[in-house]
């Protein structure tokens, strides 16, 4: 096993890997921007090194000051976490080079299934269903050719997109040209790469994928799927495991889609193979996630599986110890994302408790919310035996959750929880912003 382990992250993912780092006895390299100095995350791990300036670019995606910082403390590998480096082929490599392990899949894999076209053709390849769509477009009169023949509405997708960046919805054709070119301006921007391609905008889908973990030795395993449905400009706000309208079926055939998906891929690690599910129980895929996921713990609630664990032992070569059959997913489980809606000082802070509930965050009392990451300042995770529980649960929980100092989505949270389609499971990744403004009659 790795005696070393630098993360390359901050927030709460950060802290989320020293604990796991922790209970393996291994020790941890905390790296830090100057605002981060005072974090949890910095005061949990065994040392700590700042990369640089409060601008991710000077710091989080500072690979060089990263690199120089795993040399220094001779840790063997390197965590990046989400978002950050962790879906950067080259930053991989640079490890690879350098002789130091990034815990994620090969720089060649992050490569492929990094890009959208690339993972598209890669599906049809093997026969598992795609959005119906084009391959890059070369200029905007092809686009408008083959949107005709796709039928709107369409989106506009960067290849290289993520976090919702680089996508754009189109009705009619006369907005095509400024979606087009403002997609790949805003992809170009964010990834350093322009490339659009088109898909047709299905409505009334829910999203849905699929957690799979894959050995260095050919074993591959998919730990079941999580809907993640409710979102705000494609933006995942909750999520839940199991997808309340999934059969068995549709199940059994998504989990296998998963799997031989990973295992074209030459995948090896932990990564997340992401559908659009229909109406009429026909699946699409859309992308793979080539990391650990936002919404990991989930699953690792309703599976006993440690996802990072399983991480940093795949990394060290390990074969995995469980097989499909071993896998007995049970109970129901579910994560409110919670966001800083200001900057601000924590003035006061009071986390829920209770049998399995738990808030994932390095927030602490009177700590500062910066501007210059993500706003995503923690994660509210409840268990139970089933949906119904799991929705009580985590209104508890919510209510019990007090944050002074900033403004956060608590409320929204509360009533989206409470809100009749809610409750009846019956969503698509269109309904949050309608259930947000209806629900609001329901909470005065
Ligand atoms: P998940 O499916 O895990 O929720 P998201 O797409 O919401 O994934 O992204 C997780 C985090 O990573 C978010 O903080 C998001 O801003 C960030 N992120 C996602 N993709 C990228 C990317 N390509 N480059 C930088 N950050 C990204
Ligand atoms: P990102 O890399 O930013 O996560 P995705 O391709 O996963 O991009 O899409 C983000 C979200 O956008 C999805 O979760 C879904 O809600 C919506 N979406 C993506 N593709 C389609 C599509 N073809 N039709 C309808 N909605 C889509
Ligand atoms: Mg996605």
């Amino acid at each position: 096993m790795f005696s070393k382990i630098l993360i390359a992250n901050r927030g709460e993912v950060a802290v989320r890997i020293i604990r796991a780092c922790k209970e393996m006895g291994i020790e941890t390299v905390a790296v830090y921007s100057e605002a981060d100095e005072n974090s949890l995350p910095v005061a949990l791990a065994d040392e700590r090194i700042c990369v640089g300036g409060n601008a991710a670019t000077d710091s989080y995606l500072n690979q060089r000051n990263i690199i120089s910082a795993a040399l220094a403390s001779n840790a063997e590998a390197i965590h990046p976490g989400y978002g950050f480096l962790s879906e950067n082929p080259d930053f991989a490599a640079l490890c690879e080079e350098k002789g130091i392990i990034f815990i994620g899949p090969d720089s060649n894999v992050l490569r492929t299934m990094g890009d959208k076209d690339h993972s598209r053709q890669l599906m049809k390849e093997i026969g598992v269903p795609v959005v119906p769509g084009t391959e890059i477009l070369h200029d905007v009169q092809e686009a408008k050719r083959l949107a005709a023949e796709i039928g709107y509405p369409i989106l506009v997708k960067a290849t290289a997109g993520g976090g919702g960046k680089g996508i754009r919805v189109v009705e009619r054709e006369e907005d095509l040209e400024d979606a087009f070119l403002s997609a790949s301006r805003e992809a170009e921007n964010a990834f350093g790469n322009g490339d659009v391609f088109l898909e047709k905008y299905l409505t009334s889908v829910r999203h849905v994928e699929m957690q799979v973990l894959a050995d260095a030795f050919g074993h591959i395993v998919c730990l079941g799927e999580r809907d993640c449905s409710l979102q705000l400009n494609k933006q995942k706000v909750l999520e839940e495991t199991p997808c309340p309208i999934m059969t068995e079926e549709i199940r059994e055939k998504m989990m296998a889609a998963a799997v031989k998906a990973a295992k074209a891929a030459n995948y090896v690690n932990a990564g997340t193979v992401e559908f659009l599910l229909a109406p009429s129980g026909e699946f699409y895929f859309i992308e793979m996630n080539t990391r650990l996921q936002v919404e990991h713990p989930i699953t690792e609630e309703i599976s006993d599986i440690d996802i990072v664990k399983w991480q940093i032992r795949i990394a060290c070569q390990i074969p995995l110890d469980f097989t499909q059959e071993d896998i007995h997913l049970h109970g129901h489980a579910m994560e409110c994302r919670i966001n800083a809606r200001s900057t601000g000082t924590l003035d006061f802070l009071h986390v829920p408790g209770g049998s399995r509930v738990h808030f994932d965050t390095a927030l602490v009392q009177d700590g500062l919310i910066a501007p210059y990451y993500d706003s995503m300042i923690g994660k509210l995770i409840v268990y139970a035996a089933n949906r119904e529980d799991a929705i009580r649960k985590m209104d508890v929980a919510l209510c019990e959750m007090v944050i002074h100092g900033i403004d956060t989505n608590i409320e929204d949270q509360l009533r989206l929880l409470r809100s009749e389609n809610f409750k009846k499971g019956k969503y698509h990744t269109l309904s949050l912003p309608g259930i947000l403004t209806e629900g609001g009659s329901e909470l005065e």
